[in-house]
């Protein structure tokens, strides 16, 4: 886990969406696999030209909660709706919600008037999302009553999100901004000494449509180095590597892993690694999946287990226990991406990372971390 790549990623984003923007970096499930802990400490100290956080983004009150373990004592927004038990926790915690209903609003507000406290919030606005947000025709009836209800509280912001701000057509993402701006007109004003906030862009919004010019981004994937959709490349950030614990030949005909669904078709030289789809090596990967070992691509054979997985290692043969086997990241000039392995899934990068599981130590290089 590279962590100057994530500073250097999250620099890419500053530069796309302009200075003068806000950035909340999304650090929910667990900073998409990575650790969250590590990325909020190496994030948190950078200055804000080079990307210094404006707040950090989760999806739950536990996640603000660990955000708050690791030392951030600025914002922290909370995206996903909140479960009714979560409010008190959420203003202990000093966190900073964000609501889709009035009865969600009414709950902070009562949280708030028992501590004498005004807590902020933000409201999403749904403009296609459809899993959250009040809906973007009735800002007549919801808006009024937001700002009555939120009266007690800070409105600090107004959001929504893109759903299909990472495809090459963009046409879509234009119109749920001009949904969304259509919203942000409509909206009793906010009192001078405290404007609202309006942010859309993920990932791929803040980079190829350069956050459309708000006063907040959101980016999460482009962080940690998944690609944000067309031209929205970011730098590598996640290698993901083990070592071979096994290496012999094998005769004509043998068979490997469950199923036995591959048979040597010569006498083969195989190479046992120690990894599997407990650690999140996808059992997917096995149709196709390659492997570099020594700078040389080699297919990986049989199925994917929960503990090992095997690689024809006939066409490397220097490769001896021990040695490193690398799955996504870069190894003697050669190098399988996170998109290249999430397509080989049939899946996307955001599920491979967060699919990585506890088992699998994470190694930090750069600001957090010792050096890699
Ligand atoms: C996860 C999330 C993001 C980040 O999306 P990416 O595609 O990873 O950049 C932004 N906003 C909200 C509300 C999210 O839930």
């Amino acid at each position: 886990m590279d962590l100057d790549a994530v500073g250097a990623n999250l620099a890419r984003v500053r530069r796309a969406v302009g200075a003068a923007a806000g950035l909340v970096p999304m650090v929910k499930a667990n900073a998409y696999g990575l650790g969250l802990e590590p990325v909020v400490r190496a994030l948190a100290r950078r200055p804000a030209p080079e990307g210094g956080p404006w707040a950090f983004g989760v999806a739950t009150v536990a996640e603000g909660e660990a955000v708050r373990g690791a030392g951030w004592a600025g914002r922290v927004l909370v995206f996903s709706p909140c479960a009714p038990g979560e409010y008190e926790r959420a203003a202990a915690a000093d966190l900073t919600l964000c609501v889709s209903l009035l009865d969600a609003l009414q709950r902070w507000a009562a949280v708030a008037e028992s501590l004498g406290r005004r807590l902020a919030f933000h409201a999403e606005v749904d403009t296609g999302m459809g899993r959250a947000g009040f809906a973007w025709q009735r800002v007549g009836e919801w808006g009024a009553a937001v700002a009555r209800v939120g009266g007690a509280l800070r409105w600090e912001g107004c959001y929504t999100h893109f759903h299909s701000a990472d495809e090459p057509d963009l046409a879509p993402t234009h119109e749920q901004w001009a949904r969304f701006q259509s919203v942000a007109a409509a909206l009793p004003a906010a009192p001078a000494a405290e404007p609202r906030l309006l942010h859309v862009a993920n990932s791929a919004a803040a980079l190829r449509c350069a956050g459309f010019g708000c006063d907040l981004a959101r980016p999460g994937i482009a962080l940690y180095g998944g690609l944000a959709g067309p031209g929205a490349a970011a730098e590598p950030v996640v290698a993901l590597r083990a070592r071979l614990v096994l290496v012999r030949e094998v005769d004509a005909g043998s068979t490997v892993g469950y199923g036995a669904t591959y048979r040597a078709r010569r006498r083969e030289r195989w190479g046992t690694v120690g990894i599997g789809y407990g650690d999140g090596l996808r059992r997917a990967l096995a149709a196709g999946g390659e492997a570099l070992v020594g700078g040389r691509r080699v297919p990986i054979v049989g199925r994917i287990s929960m503990d090992m997985t095997t690689i024809d290692l006939s066409d490397a043969p220097g490769a001896r226990e021990g040695d490193v086997v690398t799955f996504i990241g870069s190894d003697a000039g050669d190098a399988i991406s996170l998109d290249e392995v999430a397509a080989r899934c049939g899946t996307i990068s955001y599920e491979v990372l967060t699919g990585l599981t506890a088992r699998l130590p994470r190694v930090y290089r750069g600001e957090a971390g010792a050096p890699g």
